[in-house]
């Protein structure tokens, strides 16, 4: 029974590592947005990573619609990518929870209030989280998502 768990783990990573990579092909919400409402630029010049982050609000605050454009490494590409699957339906606010979650779970900062909020496929970035480098490419669209939804004119950048 004991050897039964390090089989399970590697099946998880196989199928978070196919996820990722399907995402990083063939991101969702690809393209910029005419009639964006908030965005944000990010950079992450210790990878190369570069992305524009596009958001259409509502006058509820809900997002309605989001894009992005940019290019970058996989893991940077599959974040921004899964962030965009998963805010369009959401308040600003409910969107910077997950942001605040989603960084804390990946800094190991405070665990306890990360695991308040689900952050569904985004656990597929787990792995990156042994890698502090490689944290700021997973972490880049969020940072813009915020920069975006608080209407920061400055390009966002991890350095
Ligand atoms: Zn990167």
């Amino acid at each position: 029974m004991i050897a039964a768990k390090p089989q399970i783990d590697d099946e998880l990573r196989d199928l978070y590592r196919d996820l990722i990579l399907d995402h990083a092909r063939n991101p969702r919400h690809f393209g910029a947005l005419d009639d964006a409402t908030h965005s944000a630029e990010g950079i992450n010049p210790l990878c190369g990573d570069k992305l524009r982050l596009d958001l259409q609000l509502d006058s509820d605050e809900r997002i309605v619609r989001a894009g992005f454009e940019g290019s970058g490494c996989a893991i940077s590409l599959a974040s921004a990518s899964m962030l965009t699957d998963m805010v369009v339906g959401l308040s600003a606010r409910g969107a910077i929870d997950i942001f605040t979650a989603f960084i804390e779970h990946m800094r190991n900062d405070n665990p306890a209030q990360a695991a308040c909020i689900d952050l569904g496929k985004l656990r597929a970035l787990d792995g990156v989280r042994e890698f502090p480098v490689r944290v700021k490419c997973a972490t880049l669209a969020w940072h813009a998502l915020h920069s975006a939804i608080n209407k920061q004119a400055m390009p966002v950048s991890t350095e």
